[in-house]
């Protein structure tokens, strides 16, 4: 985007956007819950609809001047019940963490108790870290992937729902290289007499394109990010049956938020109807495809992964045996130094602390939206291993950082 009528009236907003936008078509995004919209979906994003207030629902809203609002929401709802199989969709929240919100204001008391996955094992905050709402709103447990294989400890999840008595289950993932077995917890959740809800929010895209086994009808609620594999810009969505839709809808507007942003409702409209084409699929199988060949490539360079390998967009490196002088943050500020932006993460069984944690954790969605194939994805796992074997050392950095600036400039991004 030229942001000339920003610069008419605001050099320095305008400056650091176009620098924003100079950077993102100069690194490789490969923080594996970032992707990079499409022009309409940024387009749609910063209509006029960012002027307009609508709060309720199409068909019944509080404010006058909402039918085009209301064509709009229609819209994303349609489309998003035909990309996820869904009964009922609530497009309005602002976030991952407010659909979550929604989820469980709409179902659960103060007090109540949530059992989810460790944010150390691949969790997520908004799932009853003690720093978030949940976890000083409702009481939490929380089960663990097996350090020795880093899948999900399911026996232990069983477990903790019998012992624990949880009013909710929390499943899905920052974190997690693997594929769910939703049926299993949704049945853990079904002996504890608890709801399950199953947070999609980095495989959103994978799930609606097939690539990626889904908990649509098996799980009560779920919810995803439309911003991470699904390019529809950023926000939230709920997904769920209809004997819940009134309380899920009652709990987003007015129990959580007040007037949702239609000009994102716009960008998730566009973005899911770009979703619906049949590119999309090819792209989330080459998603899937190129964290294959990247988490083989890093392998063969001697890394390690948790779990072994990936069953969908992200590796999760841990450095310990590979790199024992190398921590998560260093390798992260190494490949940044180069122009590969990614995020150190905790592992399974973590002996470090979160700000500098013992891996990090590399996904492919950005790449392959800028035409990255597995080829291409090799390299840059070659990339990756040249610098984190040398982090220090300026003339591998600076032959890696001209290679970046190669590959940058073929695989194009915006204009
Ligand atoms: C990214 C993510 C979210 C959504 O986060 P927001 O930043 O609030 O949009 C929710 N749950 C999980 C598991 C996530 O990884």
């Amino acid at each position: 985007m030229s942001y000339e009528t920003v610069r008419e009236t605001d050099e320095a907003v305008a400056d650091a956007l176009e620098a924003e936008r100079d950077r993102q078509n100069d690194t490789l995004a490969m923080i594996a819950s970032e992707n990079h919209v499409s022009e309409a979906v940024l387009e749609a994003q910063s209509s006029e609809l960012t002027n307009k207030y609508a709060e309720g629902y199409p068909g019944g809203r509080y404010y006058g001047g909402c039918e085009h609002a209301d064509e709009i929401e229609n819209l994303a709802i349609e489309r998003a019940k035909e990309l996820w199989g869904a009964d009922h969709v609530n497009v309005q929240p602002h976030s991952g963490t407010q659909a979550n919100m929604g989820v469980y204001l709409a179902m659960l008391e103060p007090g109540d108790k949530i059992l989810s996955l460790e944010l150390n094992h691949g969790g997520h905050l908004s799932h009853g870290h003690p720093a978030n709402f949940t976890g000083q709103t409702y009481e939490v447990e929380q089960y663990q992937v097996d350090e020795e294989t880093g899948y999900i400890d399911y026996d232990g999840l069983e477990a903790a729902a019998e012992e624990f008595d949880p009013d909710i289950i929390v499943s899905g993932y920052s974190a997690y290289p693997r594929d769910v077995e939703w049926e299993r917890i949704q049945a853990a959740a079904d002996a504890a007499d608890a709801y399950h809800l199953a947070d999609i929010a980095h495989i959103t895209g994978l799930v609606a394109a097939g690539v990626h086994s889904s908990p649509v009808g098996v799980a009560d609620f779920v919810t995803g990010s439309t911003h991470k594999t699904v390019r529809a810009g950023r926000g939230g969505i709920i997904m769920c049956d209809e004997e819940y839709a009134d309380d899920i809808d009652s709990s987003v507007f007015p129990g959580a938020q007040g007037g949702p942003l239609m000009h994102n409702i716009a960008g998730k409209a566009v973005g899911f109807g770009e979703a619906l084409q049949p590119e999309f699929e090819e792209y989330a199988q080459q998603v899937v495809d190129n964290a294959t060949a990247l988490g083989d490539r890093l392998e063969e360079h001697g890394f390690s992964l948790v779990s072994g390998g990936t069953d969908n967009h992200l590796v999760l490196v841990d450095l310990r045996d590979s790199h024992p002088d190398t921590t998560g943050k260093a390798a992260e500020e190494a490949l940044e130094e180069v122009g590969i932006v990614l995020n150190a993460n905790t592992v399974p069984g973590e002996t470090r602390s979160a700000f500098d944690p013992s891996g990090i954790r590399i996904g492919t969605p950005a790449l392959t939206t800028r035409g990255f194939d597995e080829d291409a994805i090799t390299e840059v796992a070659d990339l990756i291993a040249r610098v984190v074997d040398e982090p220090d050392d300026e003339t591998v950095k600076d032959d890696v950082s001209e290679r970046v600036d190669e590959l940058t400039d073929e695989f194009s991004l915006y204009e």
